[in-house]
C-alpha cells in the first residue's frame, strides 16, 4: 500500500531547485492543533515557496485520529512503530510509508501537543546527533523555530519518526505545544509560524523574522532523558491534582501535584525529584501507577 492510500500528503514544489523539507502531524490522534496548523501552513506557502519542495502530512495515524485517541485501532503507538513493516499491522504500514517519506527529505519537523493526557511546554526538541555537522543543522532548525524551549536529548530512542531520521542522516525536529481537549488557536498559529520560520531561514520563502522567543536550552545525555511518560512515576491508581504549571521553576522536593486513591481516598504527594522547570506536566486525569506525571529539567538561559 502507497503512502498516499494511508494518508494525505499536500506538496508545493518551487520553480527552483532546493531542499526537500518533511511536515508531520497527527502521529497521535488526540492532537488537533498539529493537524489544522498544517493547512494553515499549506496555505501560508501556497504560491509562496520560492525553492525546493515542501510535504505536509496534516494527519499521519488517521486511525488515531478516527478514534481521536492517541493510538490507532491497532493499539499500537506510532511513535514506537518506526521504521514499521510494509506487511504489518495498520500502524506498521504507515509508520513503513512514513520511513520512505522521510528518507526523502533533506529536512525533518514533527509536530505534537500532550494531547489528552499531557502539557507541555513549548519546545523544539532534537536528539544529541553523533554527526557533529547533522547536530549542528538541528541545533538550528530548533532555533529557527523560535519557542521558549530547545533541548537536545540522547540519540538511543528507537521507534520514533526521530529515530528513522537519525539512522537517514536526516536532521530532524520534532515540536510539542502544550496540549488538551479542543483546539488552541494559540498553538495552531505557533506551530504553522515556527515552520514558516524554519523555511525562512532555509531560504525557501520570505518570512518576516520575528524577535527571538527562545529562553532556554538543554543538551541532555542521559538516557531517558526525553522520555516524557515515565518520570515522577504515580505511586498507585488515583485522580491526579497538579499543584506546579507548566513553565514554573521549581525547588527539588517541592509539590507537583498529588495523586488520590478513589476508593479508600489516600493521597500521594509527588515531589520534584530535581530543581528545574516543569516542562510536562499530566493534566488532571485517572491514573495508573507507573504512569509519568512530569518532567521537570534543568535548562541554561540564553
Ligand atoms: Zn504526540
Amino acid at each position: 500500500m502507497s503512502a498516499t492510500e494511508l494518508f494525505e500528503c499536500l506538496t508545493e514544489q518551487a520553480p527552483s531547485a532546493g531542499p526537500h523539507v518533511l511536515v508531520l502531524a497527527g502521529v497521535h490522534g488526540d492532537e488537533r492543533e498539529p493537524m489544522v496548523a498544517c493547512r494553515r501552513l499549506s496555505r501560508k506557502i501556497t504560491g509562496h515557496l520560492q525553492r525546493g519542495r515542501v510535504t505536509i502530512v496534516p494527519v499521519l495515524n488517521r486511525s488515531a485520529r478516527r478514534l481521536k485517541t492517541r493510538v490507532g485501532e491497532d493499539g499500537l503507538d506510532l511513535a514506537r512503530t518506526f521504521p514499521g513493516r510494509v506487511d504489518g499491522s495498520l500502524t506498521e504500514r504507515v509508520a513503513h510509508a512514513a520511513t520512505e517519506l522521510i528518507h526523502s527529505a533533506d529536512y525533518l519537523i514533527d509536530l505534537h501537543t500532550g494531547g489528552r493526557r499531557y502539557r507541555l511546554w513549548p519546545l523544539a526538541g532534537f536528539m544529541l546527533h553523533p554527526d557533529a555537522e547533522i547536530l549542528e543543522r538541528q541545533r538550528q532548525l530548533a532555533r529557527a523555530f523560535n519557542l521558549p524551549v530547545v533541548w537536545g536529548t540522547e540519540p538511543s530512542p528507537q521507534g520514533r519518526t526521530l529515530s528513522a531520521a537519525r539512522d537517514a542522516n536526516v536532521p530532524a525536529i520534532y515540536v510539542e505545544y502544550l496540549g488538551g481537549e479542543g483546539c488552541c488557536r494559540t498553538a495552531v498559529r505557533a506551530l504553522a509560524e515556527g515552520c514558516l520560520n524554519v523555511l525562512a531561514s532555509l531560504a525557501m520563502i520570505d518570512h518576516p523574522a520575528l524577535p527571538t522567543q527562545t529562553r532556554y536550552w538543554a543538551d541532555d545525555s542521559r538516557p531517558g532523558a526525553g522520555h516524557l511518560q515515565s518520570s515522577h512515576p504515580a505511586p498507585h491508581a488515583g485522580l491526579f491534582a497538579p499543584a506546579a504549571r507548566v513553565g514554573e521553576l521549581v525547588h527539588a522536593g517541592q509539590t507537583i501535584g498529588w495523586v488520590t486513591a478513589t476508593g479508600s481516598g489516600e493521597r500521594s504527594t509527588i515531589f520534584a525529584s530535581q530543581a528545574g522547570h516543569v516542562v510536562c506536566l499530566s493534566a488532571p486525569l485517572p491514573v495508573e501507577p507507573g504512569d509519568g506525571l512530569a518532567v521537570v529539567v534543568e535548562f541554561q538561559s540564553i
